[in-house]
């Protein structure tokens, strides 16, 4: 008898290993590639996903799969494509970037929900409701279906246990079908006349950009657009209007954000000027279950348009027509943990593979986008002015070194500040440390509060009454005497928001001061509520950390004051510079939105500093031109890429000899190619040397070309995988690192 044959196919798990698993199927199964299977692995079962069939397998006496879990792909090709190219890109495992690209409950193996319903079809749509006077319940409940789909819940709800005789003589009519689909699956909502729109007026500017934006989105191989508008320009009305045509077309729209503060805001300008779409938000504030919705609802086409942080970039969409991405040149768009990728990076190679246009926005690009202007591989369109009477805010630079200070706030800043207040206007203050002082300290003995799994400074955060280490989140109770030498007259020095938001208390009793930062809004709804505050626009001072920098619109904001830049000013990380210039302008572009004019007041103890004196005086366009000419020299990004191999071991020895030993031998193997231009650094502990007990070290891999990098790198993992890993080593790959913390 002739042995049954059986075919093999090749998975991916969500596990951090570099190859892929082959299993064998029964002869009637075959899943596709892109849906999930349970597969034996070891002891246990895990899930998987299918990313080849019909394989010829190196190894015989393969497992089974034990159970098919979706009948279609979740992951459809040209996603698959897109993952796969991460994986490669990033160093990553192909098994953790397809898992994470799924939404956490069909990582988990859960079957795609099925939704039943009852709705109208085409004949059933168009037929007037009149027509079927003479059966009132019937003419309800087809005015009932018109509107949508509706489940059995909703009609025994609506019409009791009539339903089912009521909806035959429907059927009867053939103006009704039932459907059984895919969770996330609605029909098209057929609204009667949308409300009419709040139509503002485009400036001129505006009107340049959207004109060119609609000629740019209609050529065959659409390039990137790069909007470089001033903060307040009026960007978000540019998106909105760019968009029309394409969901006039009936494609869908994907918009990414850096930050999950900026979605409601996006979110409900996108539903006013959309009332006839469906948009829905993505991001990590949503259950299980509502993601899986959004998720679903994107990929049948339910969903027009998604407005989601980062991750939402993996978002299945059924007909994506183009990708807008707010704020593109922050930092958060990068993953800082797992899978390191740069989000903004990958919609712009989304949107290449899928050949669909990319519209990036910000009042201060990224070096990288600006570069790719220069290369003409970007289109660019400015928006210089606000619009109307709103105006640019006038900016300052105030030399605290001879000024009393009080946390940190200079004595004419307090003044201003209560002009602004007294002019019934609000007034933000911009500090980017949470906590009440970053030091807590002894005098009679010197001691400090620091962490010891870090080895660093704790935070004093007063409101709890704790120390706080800001790395690893480690919190003690402060005891009221020095644990060295007892002393009870412990100090703080520096300060927080916390500190900031008392002294202001004191000095502006009948102020409100809403303090915004990572400690005030860890509760579901606190952010909105704070800022549904300040829109109310009676006068208030704000205090924030960076959550406040990014997009937000206060009419009624007229001061802003940035307390402290000078750390930044003497940053080793070549990026410190374009950070803080783009830091300084997103802060200071919060101010005079309104009618009245802004003004923005920047302390410092480096008023001379060439940074400041540029920025202020040149501009972001030319400063960001003088910081890529350097850049150019020293072949960093974008004129050189960069990877950087990152180390943590139980023990200063472990890491070093293991990153020692990756450095020597990954020496030799250069010596046997063309590896001229290609920069090792390292190894060095990483500036935040220790963290949660673990001592942390790196090495710099640099080259003036992408591609020799990423030959470099690829010969570095195969000789990472090989290693022993003693002493607690674990390694992981930075592609195009953002930070060298
Ligand atoms: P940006 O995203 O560039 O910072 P926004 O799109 O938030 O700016 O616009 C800033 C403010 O200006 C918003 O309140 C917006 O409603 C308003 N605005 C935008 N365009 C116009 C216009 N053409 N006429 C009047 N107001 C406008
Ligand atoms: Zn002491
Ligand atoms: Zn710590």
């Amino acid at each position: 008898m002739v042995a049954e044959l059986k075919n093999v196919i090749r998975v991916a798990i969500q596990r951090p290993i570099y190859k892929l698993l082959d299993y064998q199927c029964e002869n009637k199964v075959h899943p596709k590639i892109g849906c999930r299977l349970r597969v034996p692995l070891g002891n246990s079962m895990v899930t998987a996903i299918v990313v080849e069939t019909d394989i010829e397998s190196e190894f015989k006496n393969l497992k089974d799969v034990i159970e098919v879990l979706d009948e279609a792909p979740l992951i459809d090709d040209s996603m698959m494509r897109l993952l796969n190219w991460a994986s490669i890109y990033y160093f990553y495992p192909l098994g953790e970037v397809l898992f994470h690209a799924l939404p956490t409950a069909l990582r988990k193996g859960k079957k795609v929900p099925k939704l039943r319903f009852w709705c109208t079809n085409r004949l059933g749509q168009v037929l007037e409701l009149d027509n079927l006077k003479r059966a009132p319940k019937q003419q309800l409940m087809l005015g009932l279906l018109k509107k949508g789909e509706v489940g059995e819940q909703q009609l025994d709800d609506t019409f009791g246990k009539t339903w089912r005789s009521i909806l035959k003589q429907l059927d009867k009519k053939e103006l009704v079908e039932f459907r059984e689909v895919d969770a996330g699956f609605t029909t098209p909502k057929y609204q009667e006349k949308p409300p009419v729109k709040k139509q503002v007026t485009l400036t001129e500017e505006q009107e340049q950009s959207v004109s060119s934006i609609h000629k740019y989105f209609k050529e065959e191989k659409p390039k990137p657009i790069l909007l470089h508008g001033i903060t307040g320009s009026g960007k978000t009305e540019v998106y909105l209007r760019s968009i029309e045509p394409v969901l006039d077309v009936e494609k869908q729209v994907l918009v990414l954000v850096p930050e999950i503060g900026l979605i409601p805001q996006l979110l409900y300008r996108f539903k006013e000027h959309f009332p006839e779409y469906s948009v829905a938000a993505l991001h990590s504030g949503l259950t299980d279950g509502e993601r899986l919705r959004v998720w679903m609802g994107a990929k049948t086409g339910a969903i027009h348009i998604i407005i989601g942080t980062r991750s939402a970039i993996f978002t299945p969409m059924k007909s994506l027509g183009v990708i807008l991405i707010d704020e593109e040149h922050d930092a958060s768009f990068k993953q800082q943990e797992g899978f390191l990728y740069q989000g903004r990076d990958m919609a712009i190679k989304r949107a290449h593979d899928f050949n669909i246009p990319v519209l990036l926005g910000s009042a201060t690009p990224s070096l990288e986008s600006l570069q790719n202007v220069n290369q003409k591989r970007y289109y660019y369109l400015r928006l210089a002015s606000r619009p109307g009477v709103s105006k640019r805010p006038e900016m300052v630079v105030q030399d605290i070194r001879t000024l009393p200070l009080e946390a940190g706030i200079s004595s004419l800043m307090m003044s201003e500040i209560r002009t602004h207040l007294q002019n019934d206007n609000q007034v933000m203050i911009f500090l980017n440390r949470r906590g009440f002082a970053p030091v807590l300290m002894c005098p009679a003995c010197g001691w400090h509060a620091s962490c010891n799994h870090c080895e660093m400074g704790m935070t004093y955060h007063a409101l709890v009454h704790k120390v706080i280490c800001h790395h690893c989140g480690v919190e003690e109770f402060v005891k009221p005497t020095c644990p060295d030498c007892n002393s009870d007259k412990l100090t703080t020095q520096g300060q927080g928001t916390e500190r900031v938001e008392q002294v202001l208390n004191t000095h502006f009793p009948e102020t409100s001061v809403i303090r915004i930062d990572r400690d005030s809004t860890s509760k579901k709804g606190a952010l909105e509520k704070k800022l549904q505050q300040v829109h109310k626009g009676d006068p208030v001072i704000l205090i924030g950390t960076q959550m406040l920098t990014k997009g937000h619109d206060f009419p009624k904001l007229t001061l802003v004051g940035i307390l402290d830049v000078d750390q930044a000013l003497f940053s080793t990380d070549y990026r410190a510079q374009e950070r803080l210039a783009q830091q300084v302008l997103q802060v200071a572009g919060r101010a005079g939105r309104g009618e009245q004019k802004g003004r923005v007041v920047l302390q410092t103890s480096q008023p001379e500093h060439p940074l400041l004196i540029a920025l202020l005086s040149k501009g972001y366009s030319k400063v960001s031109q003088d910081i890529l000419k350097e850049r150019k020299l020293w072949h960093y990004p974008p004129f050189g890429a960069q990877a950087l191999i990152r180390v943590s071991a139980d023990s200063e020895n472990a890491g070093m000899n293991f990153l020692n030993k990756l450095l020597l031998q990954l020496r030799s193997e250069l010596d046997n190619f063309d590896s001229e231009g290609i920069d090792l650094l390292g190894p060095i502990p990483s500036p935040l040397a220790k963290r949660a007990n673990r001592y942390r070290f790196q090495l710099l891999v640099s080259s003036h070309q992408r591609g020799q990098l990423h030959v470099t790198i690829e010969k570095t993992l195969a000789l990472l995988v090989k290693f022993r890993r003693t002493g607690g080593v674990r390694w992981v790959i930075d592609i195009d690192p953002m930070d060298f913390l």
